[in-house]
């Protein structure tokens, strides 16, 4: 009987999908307070402007459509999202061959593309958020919380689209950055990530499955990043600029 049994249970065991006993990330941002500082930014020709503190927009936040796609017509809702958020980004960051209205922008997300450096590593994004960046980069050096981590690398504009289906990586638009991609994990992306060692830990936090300190993460949010660590996909590499480029600095379009 208890051969049997064992094997039985062996096999339960080794039929259980590898999501079902990851444990739920930690979207709550509970935890220390993380110092703040107001911080300026000086732009080409010398002048000096004052970072402005502002969040990512609901309607370009991927798990705000795909959330509600078992509800009746949520499918309709996030086709509809997918739409209305890839105008957006041609519109302001440019026209990605394949996707979206060409007519909203002549130009591709390379016209775009410049090079800049972030915490003395040397990137390529759209030129429109480079203010954000380097508002953040102020705010982390301005509080210290610059001293917690020290990044060997990091990506921005990619030529390719790397998502399937009809979705296209804010990577095309040079709007997201990837720090340190072997150390900070992306526990629900493709092999090899699931069997990662930080992927397969019991954790309390996806703060604890990534060598960046959640002290980065608030910074980058307060300059309209959004983390994708919150997301499904558990990417904690991942930050995009979904904020409005108008409201980066202040006295802009917004005195907020
Ligand atoms: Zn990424």
């Amino acid at each position: 009987m208890r051969a049997p049994l064992m094997l039985g249970l062996a096999l339960l065991l080794a039929s259980v999908p590898a999501h079902a006993q990851k444990v739920a990330p930690d979207t709550t941002d509970q935890g220390p307070e993380i110092p703040k500082a107001q911080v300026t930014i000086e732009l080409d020709g010398g002048t000096k402007a004052t970072c402005n503190e502002h969040a990512a927009q609901p309607f370009l936040i991927r798990k705000n459509w795909f959330a509600r796609q078992k509800e009746k017509d949520g499918n309709a809702f996030a086709n509809e999202s997918l739409k209305k958020a890839i105008d957006y980004r041609t519109e302001k960051y440019g026209h990605f061959p394949g996707y979206g209205d060409g007519r909203l922008n002549k130009f591709a997300p390379a016209h775009y593309a410049k090079s800049v450096s972030f915490m003395g590593l040397t990137l390529q994004v759209n030129e429109r958020i480079i203010p954000a960046l380097k508002c953040v980069e102020a705010a982390l050096k301005a509080t210290k919380v610059g001293d917690e981590y020290h990044p060997r690398s990091i990506g921005g504009i990619r030529f390719k689209n790397t998502y399937r289906g009809s979705e296209i990586s804010n990577h095309v638009y040079g709007i997201a950055i990837d720090i340190e991609s072997d150390r900070n994990t992306c526990c629900s992306c493709v092999d090899p990530w699931p069997n990662h060692p930080l992927c397969k830990k019991k954790v309390a936090s996806i703060y604890e499955r990534m060598a960046m300190p959640r002290s980065w993460v608030v910074v980058f949010e307060r300059y309209g990043f959004y983390w994708l660590g919150h997301d499904a996909l558990q990417d904690t590499m991942h930050f995009e600029y979904l904020g409005d480029p108008d409201k980066i600095l202040k006295g802009k379009s917004d005195e907020g």
